[in-house]
């Protein structure tokens, strides 16, 4: 199945693609997509709706963050074998973790604003793992039935807060827009293997990143199994799980996001986001 949520931001609507790729209301059936839809008994009755028999959605509607009361983003650094070198570190020898803010959480389209006075706004295309079920403490071997499905994300980043302004990685993380999740959330059975996903990012047509989730360092069952051993994790919670080669600060010189220009990124399987970056103006709120 692919979830999805389309309207207005903050009253998007439940929705579902079905096999013509067309999107349908889900609304008749749940709320939103978030916490206990997700649970494995709320996807299998969702997945036994003939989709075919739910109002077509009109039009072109924006599409929302593909879930929404995210309770926490936990995101993993330097997690691809051909990443960590041009970031000018090592590949770590545990997962290495840091939490991007939820409020920076938009749709797969919206515009992506640069903060006042940022001048190093880097992209990282990433596989979001959305999880379906409470866990902590879980084996390897069981972890997978913990996760609803999976994502584009956009970790987007600011350089300069995250390694020159002291402290942890957060601080360059969580800016508004900076986590545009979607446009679907795809559940588990439909990506078999989620370690062998190509994915790729263009900055205004420019291919920038072009990899797979086959060179992750630490794979999607030994996250989840590593990241419950600190912390509990619940139905929407998402797992951003790092990105491949290309980002703007591995570029030589280094390259940044300006106000104007677009960025169209995806994932085999999980859809294409693209966002324009605008400057953001102080006092503004989302
Ligand atoms: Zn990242």
């Amino acid at each position: 199945m692919k979830l999805v949520r389309f309207g207005p931001r903050g009253a998007e609507r439940p929705g579902i693609i079905d096999g013509e790729g067309r999107l349908r209301d889900l609304s008749s059936h749940v709320k939103d997509i978030a916490g206990e839809v997700l649970l494995p008994a709320s996807l299998a009755r969702l997945s036994d709706i003939d989709p075919a028999r739910l109002p077509l959605v009109e039009g072109t509607p924006r599409i929302g963050a593909c879930v929404v009361q995210v309770g926490k983003m936990v995101c993993v650094g330097l997690n691809y074998s051909d990443h960590a070198p041009e970031s000018g570190m090592g590949v770590p020898s545990e997962p290495v973790l840091f939490f991007k803010a939820t409020s920076a959480i938009v749709g797969p389209d919206d515009d992506v604003e640069i903060p006042p006075g940022a001048a190093k706004v880097d992209w990282e295309v990433e596989l979001g793992v959305v999880i379906g079920k409470p866990v902590r403490y879980v084996s390897k071997d069981q972890a997978m039935q913990h996760v609803a499905g999976y994502c584009v994300v956009n970790d987007v980043s600011e350089r300069a807060y995250q390694l020159e302004r002291g402290g942890t990685w957060d601080k360059g993380k969580g800016c508004d827009t900076f986590g545009p999740m979607g446009p679907w959330l795809v559940t588990r059975d439909e990506i078999p293997d989620p370690q062998a996903l190509a994915m790729w990012l263009d900055v205004d047509g420019r291919r920038f990143q072009d990899g797979s989730t086959r060179t992750m360092v630490f794979d999607v069952p030994t996250l989840v199994s590593y990241i419950s051993q600190f912390m509990s994790l619940q139905p929407g919670d998402v797992i951003s799980t790092g990105t491949p080669p290309g980002v703007g600060l591995g570029q030589k010189p280094p390259v940044y996001l300006k106000p104007g220009q677009t960025m169209r990124l995806g994932i085999q399987g999980l859809g294409e986001q693209q966002q324009r970056t605008v400057a953001a103006r102080i006092g503004d709120k989302q």
